[in-house]
């Protein structure tokens, strides 16, 4: 089965070129690649959010003998390059489809879950002393255009009843105020859930936590081959194998078609990418009269997310590219910049000194996936997050641990929403085409919707 993407994007050799990889501090100690044959209670395959959160879980409050294999070092994959947006929601359905589809008691109960997820990230951070920067007290979302302020007032009130948090909906000026200005600023809504963190820093707290809680972390140690054997799964690496009578894959935007005929074209991975300027002078910063330290997305289809970094460097991020080959990736990091200039026209001569990629993961229903195969419930998953996973996939970890250790029946806790079967995307092989559609429709609306 051949990927979708460039293998480029595979190599999980060395962290790629982000700011978080630059300013995280020393790599994690204590992980090795597998080798020799090695037997364990749970395998986690993929060591990001989900699976360290799942391993950490599973070990720590369940005393299970867990290990996790991992191409790449702690965090290589979308965990330790995103933008760090913790956020309730890891799901493209709007909430009145969701409601439609689910009724509005799962609905509330996934946003609920989702105010969990952030708690949890902050009860982690407390109780395995994970120093992930903090930032904001909220989440800010921008009207990119006038017209797009028309039923705010409404939509702010759907989400104080669903949520069960404070919505507010700041005009322009009140935006001025507090958040920003600029051509693509209109007004706006504070969400008072949610704030920023550094994903790298978080990533290896969380995979220092595991090691330290006795889970065996395998870096370097891509999951080549699957065997059935008995009772028992036979996981086989480059160095070595592994057996274990369950497994948990949390691989999301990298889970590659041929890994296990269970996950074979259920999932979509999208491009995001980031650019990051340099530190911003604060004449630079008044003339945009920048403000908040909270976390920032617009009201595109294609949004825009974007932040202030503590030392004043500004970080742009967004989706709409679909190749990743050398050049297309080098057309896209330059629209990337034309953007900034665009919607911050007075930080033209920011020199940009980051910009990377990596996948976020999409599913044919649009929303997440927690639970296990149903033609073998030894396989367990956490995925498609839709863009939304630092929250969200910490709390899928948790969740699995709950249901593979603590025989906690999720229907009791866990949203409907995320407890679906996978599905397969029809005409699997024809994806991207489905995204690239979805990209020019998204693109015409925002333009002229
Ligand atoms: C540029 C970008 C910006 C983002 N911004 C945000 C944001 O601001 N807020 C937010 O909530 N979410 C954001 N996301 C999404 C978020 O990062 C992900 O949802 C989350 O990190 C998913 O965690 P995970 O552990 O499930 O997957 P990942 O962190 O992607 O980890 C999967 C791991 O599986 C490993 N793997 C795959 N196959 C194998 C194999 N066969 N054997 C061994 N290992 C394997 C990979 O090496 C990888 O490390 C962003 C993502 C990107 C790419």
């Amino acid at each position: 089965m051949t990927d979708l993407y460039h293998p480029s994007i595979y190599d999980a050799d060395g962290h790629v070129d982000s700011f978080w990889a630059a300013t995280a501090g020393p790599e994690v100690d204590g992980w090795s690649p597998l080798s020799g044959d090695q037997r364990c209670d749970v395998a986690v395959i993929g060591g990001g959010y989900t699976g360290m959160s799942a391993a950490l879980h599973l070990a720590r409050d369940y005393g299970v003998d867990v290990r996790i294999l991992e191409a790449g070092p702690p965090g290589w994959g979308a965990s330790g390059r995103n933008g760090g947006f913790v956020g309730p929601s890891s799901s493209k359905l709007g909430m009145s489809a969701m409601i439609a589809r689910f009724g509005e008691d799962e609905t509330r109960r996934y946003y609920r879950n989702g105010l969990a997820a952030i708690d949890l990230v902050r009860e982690l951070g407390e109780t395995e002393a994970i120093d992930y920067e903090p930032c904001g007290d909220g989440e800010l979302g921008v009207a990119h255009k006038a017209s797009q302020m028309n039923g705010m007032a409404d939509w702010a009130a759907t989400w104080r009843d669903i949520l069960g948090v404070d919505v507010e909906v700041w005009s322009r000026e009140a935006l001025a105020e507090r958040g920003y200005t600029g051509p693509h600023a209109h007004g706006g809504l504070f969400t008072h859930a949610g704030f920023a963190l550094h994903p790298m820093k978080y990533a290896r707290g969380l995979a220092r936590a595991c090691i330290r809680h006795g889970v065996g972390f395998h870096g370097g140690s891509e999951v080549t081959s699957w065997q059935r054997e008995g009772g028992e799964h036979r996981l086989i690496t480059k160095g070595g194998s592994l057996r274990a009578r369950q497994v948990v894959v949390a691989t999301n935007g990298f889970t590659r078609d041929r890994l296990h005929p269970g996950f074979a074209g259920t999932m979509l991975p999208a491009l995001s990418n980031i650019i990051v300027t340099r530190p911003l002078r604060t004449d630079e910063l008044e003339a945009h009269g920048w403000r908040t330290p909270c976390p920032v997305w617009d009201t595109r289809n294609l949004l825009f997310y974007f932040r202030l970094l503590p030392d004043n460097r500004f970080l742009l991020g967004a989706r709409a590219a679909t190749r990743n080959t050398p050049a297309s990736t080098e057309r896209y990091r330059r629209w990337l910049i034309r953007q900034l200039h665009t919607m911050w026209p007075a930080w033209r001569d920011a020199e940009i000194d980051y910009f990377w990629r990596g996948f976020v993961c999409l599913a044919a229903d649009r929303v997440p996936h927690i639970g296990q195969l149903g033609d073998d419930p030894t396989v367990w998953h956490g995925m498609a997050y839709h863009g939304g996973g630092v929250a969200w996939a910490t709390y899928s970890g948790q969740a699995l641990a709950r249901m593979i250790a603590g025989n906690e029946p999720a229907e009791r806790w866990l949203s409907a929403v995320v407890r679906q079967p996978l599905a397969k995307f029809p005409m699997a092989a024809l994806r991207l085409w489905y995204l690239r559609g979805a990209y020019v429709l998204y693109g015409l609306k925002d333009r002229y919707g």
